[in-house]
Order: structure tokens, then C-alpha cells, then sequence
């Protein structure tokens, strides 16, 4: 064989002269006055190699027999590319290699999805033939990002002190609170395992075990019906820690984070990173995953209309309600009668009664409005006082505070989906403070925001024993450029206030028992104070490459309904192992 001798994005003017041996990829064959040109690739670069009838007839004719996507050993020497030939976009673009021998590896049919081309595939093709997908350069640049954003996560968590320790894939459900995926044992015929939606459980076990430090790099499994851009897999930085607060958690949250965005890109994120509770995030951005790079904070412009008559802006003031909208600058010339229109209509399917929007043109002294027959001061007022600029435009909504919050931030979000240039840089924060408790509509009961495990505010727990909706959890989220990257929690390590939370969402002894009973068996055993978070590390990798999707740094995804149509997964069983299953399958 033929081995190599360098990688195919290695070779510099200064190797001039050298014999060398590539393996690699066809990834281009040009015929250029009677010379064969090929481009050989790997995944460290692609290299230039010439055959020369004129050097070696015999070893061109067979290079003239290759085609793309052969697998060859190419022995050559490096030449120094004529000026007129260098290419500048290349790494190896100073050099060729002029073919000395050459061994053929495996031949290709012609691939269903060309290497060497950037084009639109449908994504079942792409996946089907993902390890042809996988040979692209951008991918094969974003799973080597994955692979140094694990390495860095690795060490800096290794050097803090965390051991690495697994835990279990065939388990029992787990708190997060998403359907389960099973696996049926042929041992305990009837009897079910779930796959873990995380090692929740398990990481505060270790830590009654006394591994006061702990991380993994966690496959974790939910069976949801598949919302834009999840997978049913995906990979979680797991942590937690004992004798700590949130505090120590934010800071080995912000050490990970940090150790990442510098090994795999080079950016040092500015730390501490900024805070914002909960109340403060969903005030003012509409979400608890405000992207703040934008701007457009929610205002509130209730004064404004104070004394205004108008029936349902009277009534929305005197149930305590309040009118807040946002500013879109510089886009008032963009939106026509029609685009308000629309805008009005999105606003409806967010659940708004309507939507006021006001419009001052740039040089136009009368602005636009919805509301202008019923609110012509107003207007005025709030454009005088440079609340809306010229060419800008400013969303409102009328209602009760949380529920117009809510739908404000959807249209912000869908302004800067639509409307904007995508953002450049990295925008950074915690979001601290999360309610403990939501009220569950179609359940008629409380349940945990985060999961059962999470320490309430003390001090609001005894304080608002009775109106439990106001009790905030020791919680906290990590969100970069409007993602949730990372969420996690002081943990409950008091019997007294676990048992009432459980009690508080409802769940009956038995029902605790055959959830958790052994994680609460365990807390009989001198359990430490102790906290955590997992961090998204595909989301995170994604939002390094810039990639929108977590497809393209997943190195085999799912489809949106969770199959995958390479592999044909998920698939029948035989017969045979039905039987051995014991399981009738009912269609
Ligand atoms: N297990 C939690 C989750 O997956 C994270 C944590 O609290 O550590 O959301």
C-alpha cells in the first residue's frame, strides 16, 4: 500500500522538491492541454496533482480511467507552482504535485450528492447518503468543532476537579417531564425500561455517593413530537457539584462556556456573564431567551392613554392592565398597509385581540396609524417624545401585562426572523429567578417548571405558602443569541421541603415511590448541599459554527418525525423477536 506520507492540506512551497505519498478523495478532475489535473482531498485540505503523458504515458492512461470520489494513493513531487498558476484560496495552493505513481484504492459509482459542490439537497437525501453528506467540507469543520468543543469541556472541567463517570442508558424514567422512550426486556417480559431524558437522577446519587464533582458528556433521549430543530437524541454537558451554591455553579458554567468559545474558535467571552431574572427578562424582551442584541425592549406606554375614553383601552386600565409595545427603527417605509395587515393577523394567531401599530414616515409630518381616529394625541405625544423616531415603527398591544408580554415577544422574535440582519457576535446571559411552579391548565394542578428537585427560594417558600405561584426556584438558565443553551438548579437536599413540594404538585406517596422512591431513599443518607446544570452541546456547537440548524453538527441527525433514511430506523421487528418479547404488536 501506498501509505501517506503528509495530509492532503499540509504541503507548502517550502516542501518544493520532496516525493511524497497522499491518500485521499478525487474531489475534482480537470483535463487542461493534454495534462490530467486532479484535486485530492481529506479531511485536512485538498491538494493539487498533475499527470504529464509527456513524463509517463503509461501511468496517465491510467489516470485518465479515474473519476470522482475514487479512493487513490498518489506518489508525486511537490512542485512550485508558476506564478501565474498559484491559487490564493487554497492552502496548498503555492504547490502541486506532479504524479509519480498511483494506486486505486476503491472506485465510486456516481455519488447521489456531489462533494464538491455547495447546492440545495432535499434532506432526506442528504441524510440517506449522510456519510457522502459528512465529506463536505462544512461538515467535516463543524464536527471537528464538536470534537474540540468536547475535548476543551473535558479539561477545564478535569482541571476543576470533575470526574467523568457514565451512568446508565437502560434506566427508569426520569423528571424532565417529556414522554419517555422505552426498550421492552426479553427477561422481564411486560416490564419496560425508559431511556433517560437525562442523568438527573443518577448525578445527585453520585453526589450522596461523595463525587463531589461531576460531569458527563450525556446522550439524553425524549420522545417529543418533534418542534423546529429537535432531535429526538441529543447530547447534554451534564454537571453538578456539592457543598456549592448557584453562584459556584453560574462561575463553572461560565469556565466551561469560556474554555469552549476559546478552543474552537478563539473568542473569549466576557465574563462574568450578564444577568437578568426572570420578571426582568420576560418584561422586557416578551421571553425568558431574549436575544438582546437586537434591541426593541418592550415599553410600557400605558400613560399615555390614561385619559384616553375609548371602550377597550378604558376597560383594560381599570382591570389594571397596561399597553406596551415595541420600536422597530428605520423600517417604516418597508411596511405598506398590507405588511401591517399581516403583521395584525400573526398577532391574532399569538392569541391578541388586535394590534396597534403606528408608522412615522421619514419626512411625512402625519403618521400612520391604526389607532389614529381614537387616539390622535397619544400619537403625537408619544412620537414628541421620541419614543417612536422618524422611518420607525411601534408595535403595541393592549391587556393584561403577562399575556401581551408573551405575545410581544413572539412578534419581536418574528420582526427579527423577518425583518433584520441577522446579528453579528455572541450574545451572552443568565437568567436567574424562574418560578418554581406553573400552573398546569389541561392538568388543573401545579407542576415544577424546572423539575421537583429544584430548592425553592427559602424565604418565599415559607412566605407564600398559600399562593405558590409567586414562590421563584433556585434556578437558572443559560441563553446565548436567544437559545436556552443550559439550564439547571439548587437541588432539594431537605427531606421536610422536598416532601412538600411533592405535595404541592400533587403527586400521591405511591406515585413519588414508583417515580423516584429510590432517589428519596437514598436522601435518608446524609445527602450534601449540591446544584448543577447541563449545558446543550449541540446547540452550542451550533451557535459557534453559525449553523441555524443542530442537524449540521450532529454527525448522524433524524428527520423532523425521527427517522433516519439511512439506516431505515425505526423499523419493524421479526417475529422472532416479538416472541421473544413477548409482544403483540396491534395495528
Ligand atoms: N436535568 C436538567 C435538564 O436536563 C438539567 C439540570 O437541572 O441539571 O434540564
Amino acid at each position: 500500500m501506498l501509505k501517506r506520507t503528509n495530509n492532503c492540506g499540509e504541503l507548502r512551497k517550502k516542501d518544493a522538491g520532496k516525493e511524497i505519498i497522499l491518500n485521499g478523495w478525487i474531489d475534482r478532475i480537470r483535463d487542461l492541454g493534454g495534462i490530467k489535473f486532479i484535486l485530492l482531498r481529506d479531511r485536512y485540505g485538498k491538494t493539487q496533482v498533475f499527470f504529464d503523458p509527456n513524463e509517463n504515458n503509461e501511468l496517465y492512461e491510467r489516470a485518465v480511467t479515474l473519476g470522482i470520489e475514487y479512493t487513490v494513493a498518489i506518489k508525486g513531487i511537490v512542485k512550485e507552482r508558476p506564478a501565474e498558476a498559484v491559487n490564493s484560496d487554497m492552502e496548498t495552493g503555492e504547490i502541486e504535485i506532479l504524479a509519480k505513481d498511483l494506486e486505486i484504492f476503491s472506485k465510486s459509482e456516481t455519488p447521489p450528492i456531489y462533494v464538491n459542490r455547495e447546492e440545495d439537497i432535499a434532506e432526506t437525501t442528504r441524510l440517506k447518503y449522510r456519510y457522502l453528506d459528512l465529506r463536505k467540507e462544512r461538515l467535516q469543520r463543524n464536527l471537528f468543532i464538536r470534537h474540540k468543543a468536547m475535548q476543551a469541556t473535558r479539561k477545564y472541567l478535569s482541571e476543576n476537579n470533575f470526574m467523568e463517570i457514565e451512568t446508565p442508558y437502560l434506566t427508569k424514567s426520569t423528571p424532565e417531564g417529556a414522554r419517555d422512550f422505552v426498550v421492552p426486556s426479553r427477561i422481564k417480559s411486560g416490564n419496560f425500561y425508559a431511556l433517560p431524558q437525562s442523568p438527573q437522577i443518577f448525578k445527585q446519587l453520585l453526589m450522596v455517593s461523595g463525587f463531589d464533582r461531576y460531569f458527563q458528556i450525556a446522550r439524553c433521549f425524549r420522545d417529543e413530537d418533534f418542534r423546529a430543530d429537535r432531535q429526538p437524541e441529543f447530547t447534554q454537558i451534564d454537571i453538578e457539584a456539592s457543598f456549592v451554591e448557584m453562584e459556584d455553579i453560574l462561575n463553572f458554567g461560565e469556565g466551561v462556556v469560556k474554555a469552549v468559545f476559546q478552543e474552537t474558535i478563539g473568542y473569549i467571552p466576557e465574563t462574568p456573564f450578564k444577568r437578568m431574572t426572570y420578571a426582568y427578562a420576560t418584561d422586557t424582551y416578551g421571553s425568558d431567551k431574549p436575544d438582546t442584541r437586537y434591541g426593541m425592549e418592550l415599553k410600557d406606554i400605558t400613560e399615555y392613554f390614561k385619559d384616553n375614553c375609548t371602550d377597550f383601552i378604558a376597560e383594560v386600565i381599570k382591570n389594571g392592565g397596561c399597553i406596551k409595545g415595541f420600536e422597530v427603527k428605520n423600517k417604516a417605509s418597508l411596511f405598506s398597509r398590507k405588511k401591517f395587515d399581516e403583521y395584525t393577523d400573526l398577532a391574532k394567531s399569538f392569541g391578541a385581540a388586535g394590534l396597534m401599530w403606528i408608522a412615522k414616515d421619514k419626512d411625512k409630518a402625519e403618521p400612520r396609524s391604526s389607532i389614529k381616529k381614537i387616539a390622535q394625541k397619544e400619537i403625537n405625544e408619544i412620537i414628541n417624545d421620541g419614543i417612536i423616531e422618524e422611518d420607525s415603527i411601534f408595535f403595541a398591544l393592549s391587556g393584561e401585562r403577562k399575556v401581551i408580554n408573551k405575545i410581544l415577544g413572539q412578534l419581536r422574535n418574528t420582526v427579527i426572523r423577518e425583518e433584520t440582519e441577522k446579528a453579528k457576535g455572541f450574545d451572552i446571559s443568565w437568567i436567574t429567578d424562574f418560578p418554581m411552579f406553573a400552573w398546569d391548565e389541561e392538568e388543573n394542578r401545579l407542576v415544577a417548571e424546572h423539575h421537583p428537585f429544584t430548592m425553592p427560594k427559602i424565604d418565599e417558600f415559607e412566605k407564600y405558602a398559600d399562593d405558590p405561584l409567586r414562590i421563584n426556584g433556585q434556578c437558572y438558565d443559560l441563553v446565548i443569541n436567544g437559545y436556552e443553551m443550559a439550564s439547571g438548579s439548587v437541588r432539594i437536599h431537605r427531606q421536610d421541603i422536598q416532601k412538600k413540594v411533592f405535595e404541592m404538585i400533587g403527586l400521591s406517596e405511591e406515585q413519588i415511590n414508583s417515580k423516584f422512591g429510590f432517589l428519596i431513599e437514598a436522601f435518608k443518607y446524609g445527602p450534601p448541599p449540591h446544584a448543577g446544570m447541563a449545558l446543550g452541546m449541540d446547540r452550542l456547537v451550533a451557535v459557534i459554527t453559525g449553523e441555524d440548524s443542530i442537524k449540521e453538527v450532529i454527525a448522524f441527525p433524524k428527520t423532523a418525525t425521527g427517522s433516519d433514511p439511512m439506516s431505515d430506523a425505526p423499523s419493524v421487528l421479526d417475529e422472532k423477536q416479538l416472541k421473544e418479547l413477548k409482544i403483540d404488536v396491534k395495528n
